[in-house]
């Protein structure tokens, strides 16, 4: 099936496509001489289009009929095609450019979260989540648990281990759990700690750790990794009003930053799973309320072994091609640097004797990565040490030495740091670099107070190195880990652009020689991440036959300061030929 809006959705061949467009466009009726037939239901003018076409980058004018690109060039020429019922959107001096795509983020855990205690807040400052901490707890009486997220580590010091008795005198008599903003550690209470039964005797999980007084051996009340879950998984979870809106909010969000289509970071592939992930977004799907190309990544569970592939194949078998694609598999091979659990190829500067773990072992890996290759999906790792990228690349050559090469178009997530040995084998095995961009703007006092001391200033010079890779053929996509940073991908371009902050010019740029050109940046955000997305033959350019995803915005990214970039306006958004955003003080 693959008729009416269907068209727009994964799981149709772009072969039938076609032709279901063609027959479409044969029987369209051509009985009013006034209409030229030729007319197109949407033309957009007076902004500049780059369409990341080779052929053809740049063209004054669009037209679409029903949910597809059926014109793109001059204005002249765009004027033959207005009929009676075409909609002219004209806005002057903008620009218009393919909807923007995002290779990873958490849109669905972030929508939720939006209804818990949202501690993404400034000054970042331990009174600032105290206080709201505090606010919180006056303020979700009906709640068993206050959870939260959204801190700083930086607000914590050089070594960011956050404490109990700070939300002890706060949060007396519930229990209570605040994730950092980066997601890799949890700050509790003791109430949370004694219902988890954490005590001095209890030993590290796999993959995680108790902090502890270095005297007593008493838990603090802040977990990293794994460690995590044994206080979240305690937290009820939300009921399905919040599920339902929470991903509403995320969808109408992304939709007024002009994205069109994204990749969910990790759903649980477990039946139980408290969130219920991957039944509400094909509830969302079924409803054709995601207007969303969409594509959900299964999580592998690091405690797991290969058996798992089983029940990964089985969630595919169930969802995959009914309005999203699920063939993604994502694995976490290593946590952060800050708190010491990113995997590096040489000690960490500040303890010598100690590189930091990979959370799956080498043989499980390799093997896995192989299996699921020869199972046709797209294996998507989080990579943040140099030792975690060069075994997610090690493991890509092995799979490809094994099964020849495939199109899984696998992909590594952040690859904070890379070795410059490492640099050239993205190409070489056609594995795409999806960077958070956001993170590379400016050398804040996060990077130079917890990063630096972890890792030295050699390797600091290789911390996200765009340009170097670009330098080497590889393909560098834009993944903005939402809620960690924003999801705006004007802020990711400006950002992989300047090396500079976005909001606070007085930060120093960071790493300038890693620069990437406006479109190289462009590139990233759209046509390559449709690439990792699997959209790329129908969506990331604008190409006559594509869909007609389209972001338009009030000023040409190309005739202002690099700086400004992040100050563009979104005007509306289309998706297959639809408006489904449109600012206020839209035309
Ligand atoms: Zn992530």
């Amino acid at each position: 099936m693959c008729l009416g809006s269907a068209l727009i959705l994964f799981g149709c061949e772009p072969a039938a496509e076609k032709e279901v467009a063609n027959a479409v466009a044969e029987a369209e009726p051509d009985v009013n001489p006034v209409v030229p037939v030729n007319a197109v239901d949407v033309l957009i003018r007076d902004a500049a289009v780059y369409t990341l076409n080779p052929e053809q980058p740049w063209a004054e004018a669009v037209g679409l009929r029903a949910e597809r690109i059926v014109f793109v060039g001059s204005l002249a020429e765009a004027e033959t095609m207005v009929g009676p019922e075409t909609v002219v959107i004209s806005q002057a001096g903008g620009m218009v450019l393919p909807g923007f795509q995002d290779a990873h983020l958490h849109p669905y855990t972030s929508g939720i979260d939006q209804f818990d205690c949202d501690m993404d807040l400034q000054p970042i400052a331990i009174e600032t989540y105290v206080a709201k901490a505090k606010q919180c707890y006056e303020t979700m009486n009906e709640r068993e648990w206050i959870k939260g997220g959204g801190w700083n580590l930086t607000a914590f010091g050089a070594n960011p281990i956050p404490n109990k008795a700070l939300l002890d005198a706060v949060i007396p008599d519930k229990p209570a759990v605040f994730f950092s903003a980066d997601g890799h550690t949890a700050w509790t209470n003791s109430l949370a700690l004694q219902l988890a039964d954490i005590t001095s005797e209890t030993p590290d999980p796999a993959n995680g750790r108790i902090d502890r007084d270095p005297i007593t051996g008493e838990p603090v009340g802040s977990l990293q990794e794994s460690a995590m879950y044994l206080v979240g998984n305690l937290v009820p979870p939300p009921p399905e009003k919040q599920r339902n809106d929470g991903m509403r909010y995320a969808l109408d969000y992304l939709h007024s930053l002009g994205i069109t289509a994204m990749q969910e970071a990790h759903v649980s592939v477990d039946p139980e799973d408290p969130l219920q992930g991957l039944e509400t977004y094909q509830a969302f799907a079924d409803r054709d309320e995601l207007k969303m190309h969409t594509v959900l990544s299964l999580r592998w569970n690091s405690d797991k072994g290969l058996e798992q592939i089983h029940d990964i194949v089985a969630a595919r078998e169930k969802y995959d091609g009914r309005g999203m694609r699920v063939r993604t598999v994502k694995m976490f091979l290593d946590g952060v640097v800050e708190p010491s659990t990113a995997a590096l190829l040489e000690d960490y500067a500040d303890q010598p004797g100690f590189k930091g773990e990979l959370q799956i072992p080498v043989d499980v890996l390799n093997e896995a990565v192989r299996q699921l290759d020869a199972e046709g999906f797209q294996v998507h790792i989080h990579v943040i040490g140099d030792g975690a990228v060069r075994a997610a690349l090690d493991a890509f050559e092995y799979t490809q030495h094994l099964n020849g090469k495939s199109n899984g178009r696998h992909h590594l997530a952040h690859a904070q740091f890379i070795s410059p040995e490492d640099i050239s084998r993205f190409a070489a095995l056609d594995v795409t670099a999806t960077f958070s961009a956001i993170w590379a703007g400016g050398e804040d006092t996060f990077l130079t107070e917890l990063t630096l001391p972890r890792v030295g200033p050699e390797r600091y010079r290789w911390t996200y190195p765009l340009q170097s890779l670009i330098a080497a053929n590889g393909r560098v996509a834009f993944g903005s880990d939402w809620n960690v940073s924003s999801p705006d991908p004007l802020q990711a371009i400006e950002a992989a652009v300047t090396r500079g902050n976005i909001f606070d010019p007085s930060i120093p740029v960071f790493l300038p020689q890693e620069r990437i050109s406006l479109e190289d940046a462009i590139k990233a955000a759209t046509l390559n991440s449709a690439y990792v997305n699997h959209l790329d033959g129908r969506t990331g350019s604008i190409e006559v036959s594509k869909l007609g995803d389209l972001v338009i915005l009030d000023r040409n990214l190309f005739e202002i300061e690099p700086m400004e970039i992040s100050d563009a306006k979104v005007m509306k958004t289309l998706f297959g030929g639809k408006v489904i955003f449109q600012a206020a003080e839209s035309p």
